[in-house]
């Protein structure tokens, strides 16, 4: 059985951004997995009803865990809380993974939903900080294995593992 993988929309080129843009410098090597019928596309924040273009939001002096258990808020830049909108995002996202049967997520960094290795600090200053979003945050909870998109290596690695354990 292959693994499947839940993969940001937005490194497969839709642009569902908060500006309204794609990130999708890796896309060319994902097109074998995409033939394959391996990658669940998916953009919680526009899953849960947030639209392109959207004020960008930030979580407060903490992380995505926090969020998700009603420690920290998430707020747009205008001051909005928007904390519902962004932990239902991350339930949705979870949805769709069990749903589909991922066993991994393939998540772009640095969003308050679904970076995994680091996020904005809160600030809107541009200052990063190592950390996950909620989505990313739910997803490893519940057995998800995340990867960020800078990671497509060790997700290679990690998939080719679990396969050549599948069929020996
Ligand atoms: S929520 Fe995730 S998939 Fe959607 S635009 Fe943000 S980073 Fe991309």
């Amino acid at each position: 059985m292959i693994n499947k993988i839940l993969v940001s929309a937005c490194l497969m080129g839709f642009k569902v951004r908060y500006n309204g843009s794609e990130k999708a410098p890796i896309i060319a090597q994902l097109a074998h997995w995409q033939q394959e019928q391996r990658l669940v596309i998916h953009c919680p924040e526009l899953a849960a009803g947030l639209s392109v273009p959207r004020p960008p939001a930030e979580i407060i002096s903490a992380n995505g865990n926090d969020v998700m258990h009603g420690r920290a808020r998430i707020t747009e830049n205008t001051g909005r809380d928007v904390t519902e909108h962004y932990q239902l995002a991350a339930w949705l996202a979870l949805r769709t993974a069990q749903e589909s049967g991922c066993t991994a997520a393939l998540l772009t960094d640095g969003s308050p939903t679904c970076g995994s290795r680091y996020i904005y600090d809160g600030s809107f200053s541009g200052q990063r900080k190592p950390g996950m979003g909620v989505a990313a945050s739910l997803l490893s909870e519940h057995g998800i294995a995340v990867f960020s998109d800078t990671q497509l290596t060790e997700l290679i690695t990690w998939i080719e593992e679990r396969e050549s354990d599948t069929f020996s």
